[in-house]
């Protein structure tokens, strides 16, 4: 049995919501044919946020950005994590920490709740998800308002506020 179709029994042996089973599936599938990226914009990585991840100047809004860096914590792309990270809040010390446990929970899907959309002139930006996961095979998820500013002329997370 693969990890995957091991991880998708253990799910089904779990009384999880049928919900994330379905989206646990799904993303197996597009994963096994690596077509759509993991961000939910139904396009596929190659042309979505692999290109942000080589050049974070094509992230041309918060949302997108955003969006690139859930990408980038499914792919385990700490590197990405590091550089779309505004400075002041850039979390170095804990960079081994944070790729070992993106590592180890099975990302399921992000919902986006709220983007307001800054224009090209704006230096601030705001974005309210939830980004849903497994971890040691319990659904869990993350609830956050997220800021985002720009820093060298490209946007950049700055912190967020959890509820
Ligand atoms: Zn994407």
């Amino acid at each position: 049995m693969s990890k995957f179709s091991k991880l998708i029994q253990k799910q089904k042996d779990q009384s999880l919501p049928k919900k994330h089973r379905f989206n646990l599936e799904a993303k197996t599938n597009a994963n096994r044919e690596g077509v759509l990226c993991p961000c939910g914009s139904k396009q596929s990585f190659k042309v979505c946020c692999e290109p942000i991840h080589k050049n974070i100047s094509l992230a041309k809004t918060p949302l997108a950005l955003m969006k690139s860096r859930y990408t980038a914590y499914v792919m385990g792309n700490i590197d990405y994590l590091m550089q779309s990270h505004h400075s002041s809040t850039r979390p170095i010390a804990e960079k081994d920490e944070i790729l070992a446990w993106t590592n180890s929970v099975n990302w399921l899907r992000l919902e986006i709740i709220e983007a307001k959309e800054a224009q090209e002139e704006e230096e601030e930006g705001f974005v309210t998800f939830k980004a849903y996961f497994l971890e040691s095979g319990i659904g869990n998820s993350i609830f956050e308002k997220s800021r985002f500013i720009k820093e060298n002329n490209h946007w950049t997370y700055v912190d967020g506020i959890h509820s």
